[in-house]
């Protein structure tokens, strides 16, 4: 469902070139709970937005869906990401003037095939499904930063988005909370094959992961997969003696 070849992305700073992925590959198979792992400033964030299509790579492409999002129109581009991928953003970026139920509502109104009277039902049961129902009219303010989350997560899947990004999904919340996120999407994934890619520091939400990919310096340095409760890692370039689990 996502196809990354040969990524690369440099940011120019001034006189000094920084270069934040250097020659990402990656193919995420439809239906996967993958986890993105690595050290602060390694790239994680980068390579979901480059994904998600909030930024472009300096080289490479990346196809969604088999598209290759180089290849689209301003307008076509906004309707793949409309159509086919939510973004879970760390800090949430919720519109603090807009309800709840606005929120979730808002990324409907691109997809003209929905009516208001669908739009409403989609935001109802999405709002429902993620526990949220009573607080429709609450706006962000209103809200703990779980119940944020959750709203994020509700926008994220109104759409029927194929893929789910989220970045560092439970960095903000208490652990109970961050688990009964993590729960809920695990959950959606298993039901609706929802893919989800999701980056994350803590072990405990890597552990409920599928796939794992491991960044350092910008580059995918081990690349694992579950098997029963360990880890098989199929590509590692980790130097030997590193930590074996992740
Ligand atoms: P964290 O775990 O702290 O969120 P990360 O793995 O998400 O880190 P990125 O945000 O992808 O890391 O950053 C990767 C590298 O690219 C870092 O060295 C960062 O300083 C650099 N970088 C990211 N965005 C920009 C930008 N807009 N301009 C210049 N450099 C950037
Ligand atoms: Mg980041």
């Amino acid at each position: 469902i996502v196809q990354v070849d040969n990524v690369s992305k440099r940011y120019l700073l001034g006189e000094q070139e920084v270069s934040a992925l250097s020659d990402v590959s990656l193919a995420v198979e439809p239906g996967v709970f993958l986890a993105i792992a690595g050290p602060s400033g390694s790239g994680k964030s980068t390579l979901l937005n480059i994904i998600g299509c909030i930024d472009t790579p300096s080289s490479g492409r990346v196809l969604i869906d088999g598209r290759d999002v180089s290849g689209q129109t301003p307008d076509q581009l906004a309707d793949l990401r409309a159509r086919t991928i939510g973004f879970i953003f760390q800090s949430f970026n919720l519109l603090p003037v807009l309800s709840a139920e606005e929120n979730v509502e808002y990324p409907l109104l691109q997809l003209r095939e929905l009516d208001r009277a669908e739009r409403r039902e989609r935001v109802r049961h999405y709002l429902g499904m993620v526990g949220l129902a009573k607080y429709a009219r609450h706006r962000p303010n209103q809200l703990s930063g779980g119940q944020r989350q959750r709203v994020a997560i509700a926008r994220a899947l109104a759409t029927h988005s194929k893929v789910v990004l989220a970045d560092e999904p439970t960095a903000n919340l208490d652990r109970k909370t961050g688990e009964s996120i993590l729960k809920l999407m695990k959950d959606i994934n298993r039901k609706s094959g929802t893919t989800f890619i999701f980056s994350t520091h803590d072990r405990r939400v890597m552990n409920m992961a599928d796939r794992l990919v491991r960044i350092e310096d910008g580059q995918i340095t081990a690349l694992g997969m579950r098997a029963g409760d360990k880890w098989v890692f199929v590509q590692d370039r980790r130097p030997a003696g590193e930590d074996p689990e992740i």
